[in-house]
């Protein structure tokens, strides 16, 4: 098994709710609590959910858009700071946004989004044209792309740039924050298997949040499930998928038609996510779960590794 490349232990992120002509602190949304994942180098580790789950939260979290309020990270088994990092530490983890019309500055040519952050870190080896020319060839586009604008492309050839302006600082962590939901199916794959030829050619790594179970089983080595800013159940993809533990991860999985695979009965979840400025106490998943027992309101699941099962679980069924 290949070194941790990062670690996050306990991280904790909540945002304060602020009312009046005095923006008062009238609450917290509580993004995220006690996160703990482990990415290896060259490991692709999704992240699931439902929306507003705090898989976005994490992302930013982990790249420096965000700072957390507890909890630590590691790089390479050096403390990685929230926030703003020495330019060293920030080349080495990118991202990608969902939507790339948004993220690629419509002012400057595929040139200059391709060749302005190696410029400001002061790293261009070669000419600007030679470094845009070898960063575009490896995400499948030419030359004729150099001197146009993001608004000249369609989404798949947008998204393609992204991936080019993220592997300009030649990072060894990409976070892809839903990379491939705003694209047609067709598209979708062309992206992804784009995504799996870098990570065999650099050894990167990603975390690849997403939404789409099938996605996921396609490009990931290991899944997070995330439930109200929690991680419920950890493991390698195709354990995670096919015997999933948590009955919110069950739940999740029933809703999936899986080419090939006989669909299970599907487990409809009573009620809305909570609020997460007042998650419940003990297991944040009691209101919703079908297996809830008095301990699940009182005491919060540990996450650990059942003797049986090959992920970690914070349940009491496994308690
Ligand atoms: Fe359901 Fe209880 Fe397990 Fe939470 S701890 S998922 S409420 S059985």
């Amino acid at each position: 098994m290949s070194e941790p490349l990062l670690e996050v232990n306990g991280l904790t992120t909540w945002f304060p709710i602020r009312r009046g002509v005095w923006s008062r602190t009238v609450g917290h949304i509580q993004a995220l609590t006690e996160v703990d994942l482990v990415i290896r180098e060259g490991e692709t580790v999704a992240l699931v959910g439902e929306s507003g789950c705090g898989k976005t939260t994490l992302g930013r979290t982990i790249v420096g858009l965000e700072c957390p309020r507890a909890g630590a990270m590691r790089w390479r088994g050096q403390p990685l700071p929230g926030g703003i990092r020495p330019p060293a530490l920030q080349r080495q983890i990118q991202m990608i946004f969902q939507d790339p019309a948004a993220s690629l500055n419509p002012r400057l040519t595929v040139l200059d989004l391709l060749t302005e952050a190696l410029a400001v870190h002061g790293l261009l080896e070669r000419s600007r044209e030679e470094t845009a020319l070898q960063l575009l060839a490896d995400v499948g586009m030419d030359s004729s792309a150099l001197h146009r604008y993001p608004f000249e492309f369609s989404g798949g050839q947008r998204q393609r740039i992204s991936v080019a302006r993220a592997l300009a600082l030649k990072p060894a962590l990409i976070v892809c924050d839903e990379a491939v939901s705003a694209l047609d199916v067709s598209v979708q794959a062309q992206v992804l298997n784009l995504l799996m030829e870098l990570k065999e050619k650099y050894r990167l790594a990603y975390l690849f949040i997403s939404h789409d179970i099938n996605v996921v089983r396609f490009i990931a080595d290991r899944v997070a499930v995330m439930y109200l800013g929690r991680i419920v159940e950890e493991g390698p993809v195709e354990t995670v998928l096919t015997a999933p533990a948590h009955p919110y991860t069950q739940a999740l999985i029933s809703a999936v038609p899986v080419p090939g695979v006989e669909r299970r009965a599907r487990q409809i979840l009573r009620g809305e996510l909570p609020s997460p400025s007042r998650p419940p106490e003990g297991c944040a998943f009691h209101p919703r779960c079908p297996r809830a027992m008095d301990a699940c309101r009182l005491v919060r699941p540990p996450f650990r590794r059942p003797l049986d099962r090959e992920q970690k679980v914070s349940c009491h069924l496994y308690s």
